[in-house]
């Protein structure tokens, strides 16, 4: 059996065995930026990307009011996601977009279930229930488009511990088992962990504590969806990822890429893709986990045995 945790502090990195998942990192811009003039700087963060793209794919979702006025404008290959979808097609929905204009408009991704819209905005809006959710992806699948399904756990469930982490993240997951059974390509759903009370805190999951739940969350799906749907789908890590952590949670066998809030805003974005790239390829460069020091000796030593 894999073991629990992947030692990412060794010296010589090799690639953590991800059964060939191909990483996946996505910008969530949320509600920002305030002013129009200002998106042409923000694609331009995203123009690093596109030569990386064969290693790993990216997406960005911004704000709703400027899908419409930006999709065209990011590199061929980076794919638009827009952040909320409604959960049946064109028509008397006032306020929604529909997953058909997406489609129409040559989307292919839409993400849905983020924190912020299950309940986290501290308004009394009621929250997107699992059973919602659940129409929306089958929805979304139907039309064609990749889904990126949002999941995790507040701070009071984390204290409680790796149990009840699980448990609250499989009441996120139960009522969508039969949509990823019938799933024949599982790269078209990818669930991003998002603990909440890592996002947009400053404090990010340990790499030991992200490898932790995301291999619950895979073996929980190995039990009770199919082994194929367990070593194929990707779980991408949300709360707090930035060019500096990056690299130590890619060294993570279970960590597939990034949901990137904050950062996503910034021009490190390309190098949180560079890291996990370059731990999938089992090169130190580009991993900026901080640990210069670590990789000199690395290389050094592997330059002496090669
Ligand atoms: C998010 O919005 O999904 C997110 C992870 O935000 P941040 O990276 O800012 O924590």
């Amino acid at each position: 059996p894999r073991s629990t945790l992947f030692p990412y502090t060794t010296l010589f990195r090799s690639p953590p065995v991800t059964m060939g998942r191909k990483p996946i990192v996505g910008g969530n811009w949320k509600c920002n930026p305030a002013e129009t003039a200002k998106l042409d700087e923000l694609v331009a963060n995203f123009a690093p990307c596109a030569e990386l793209l064969d290693k790993c794919d990216v997406y960005v979702c911004p704000s709703n009011l400027h899908v419409g006025m930006i999709y065209q404008k990011f590199a061929p290959g980076i794919m638009v996601a827009p952040q909320n979808c409604n959960f049946k097609g064109c028509g008397a929905y006032t306020g929604e977009m529909a997953v058909d204009q997406m489609k129409d408009m040559g989307l292919k991704c839409c993400l849905i279930g983020h924190s912020e819209r299950r309940g986290e905005f501290g308004l009394p809006t009621p929250k997107e229930s699992n059973e919602l959710m659940a129409t929306k992806l089958a929805y979304i699948l139907e039309k064609g488009l990749m889904c990126v399904f949002c999941i995790g756990e507040p701070l009071p469930i984390r204290e409680k511990g790796i149990d009840a982490v699980l448990a609250e993240c499989v009441s996120q997951l139960k009522d969508i088992v039969p949509i990823l059974k019938a799933l024949e390509d599982k790269s078209r759903v990818v669930i991003a962990y998002e603990p909440v009370w890592a996002i947009g805190t400053g404090v990010t999951a340990s790499p030991e504590q992200a490898q932790e739940t995301h291999k619950a969350i895979r073996d929980w799906i190995a039990a009770n969806v199919d082994q194929k749907t367990a070593d194929e789908i990707r779980i991408q890590y949300g709360g707090s990822a930035n060019a500096g952590n990056a690299g130590a949670l890619s060294a993570m066998p279970d960590i597939d890429g990034f949901l990137v809030g904050g950062a996503s805003l910034q021009p490190e974005f390309p190098e949180i893709v560079k890291a996990i790239v370059a731990a999938r390829s089992g090169s130190a460069e580009g991993v900026s986990s901080g640990r210069s020091e670590e990789r000199r000796v690395g290389k050094e030593c592997r330059s002496r045995w090669s």
